[in-house]
């Protein structure tokens, strides 16, 4: 079995400055669900532009996330698709799921040097969640799937651009992502990495995910909860 450290050890963060989170099911957790009401207009979108049934709208939809990361990739590349219009119409979901969250924005204020949110989504939508859990005023920039040309997360082109950007350091920066496959290229960069992992009580669920790491080299961390992990490492 892996053993991934699961309770930070301030040592291996102490010369990070430059603090990277992912948004959806990172900085909000995954059994809030948002992405489910993202999921369902990303098929109606695809239904009414193809005019297509649901269901065969949900595998096309699901064809091209495996094949070009994401969705809108798949639309432009095969159906010249305009992206801002996919995009306004992906994000219209309810916030009002997303509660505030004081605590994790005074752990993410405590953390020294900048903080950013990179995401594959938009930044009206990184706006509003992060808005809505009253945390946004906490980040020093958005870096959004538009800003990286709509090539999303885990290119490493993506991260390149968004350091470049922001003039990060790698070698002095943490990454915060649900999504295993988005860490390889922060590590190959030289960043701490730590994989935020669905709070589940299945202990199936839990083997499955400790499973994955197996071959997850790129993952220093694993964590259920991200508010706990910063304060844990902000105890000297
Ligand atoms: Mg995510």
């Amino acid at each position: 079995m892996p053993h991934l450290k699961t309770v930070p050890d301030a040592a291996d963060f102490a010369h990070v400055t430059e603090w990277v989170f992912d948004l959806d099911n990172t900085l909000y957790p995954h059994h809030i669900n948002l992405f489910a009401q993202i999921d369902t207009n990303m098929t109606a979108f695809v239904a009414e532009l193809l005019k297509m049934e649901p269901a065969e709208a949900k595998l096309l939809q699901k064809k091209y996330y495996h094949e070009h990361g994401t969705t809108l990739k798949g639309l432009m590349l095969n159906h010249a698709v305009d992206p801002a219009a996919f995009l306004e119409r992906a994000h219209a979901i309810d916030y009002s799921l997303l509660q505030p969250h004081p605590e994790l924005g005074d752990a993410i204020k405590a953390l020294p040097g900048r903080k950013f949110i990179l995401t594959n989504g938009t930044v009206p939508h990184a706006e509003a969640a992060a808005g809505a859990m009253g945390i946004l005023d906490q980040f020093d920039d958005i870096f959004d799937i538009v800003a990286a040309d709509y090539l999303p997360k885990p290119a490493s082109a993506t991260y390149d651009k968004f350091a470049a950007l922001n003039k990060v350091d790698t070698k002095h920066a943490a990454m915060f992502e649900d999504l295993p496959r988005n860490l390889i290229a922060p590590k190959a960069l030289g960043m701490r990495t730590v994989l935020l992992a669905p709070e589940v009580t299945a202990d199936i669920v839990i083997e499955r995910w400790e499973k994955i790491s197996d071959e997850d080299v790129h993952i220093d961390y694993l964590t259920q909860d991200l508010t706990g992990f910063l304060q844990a490492l902000q105890q000297k």
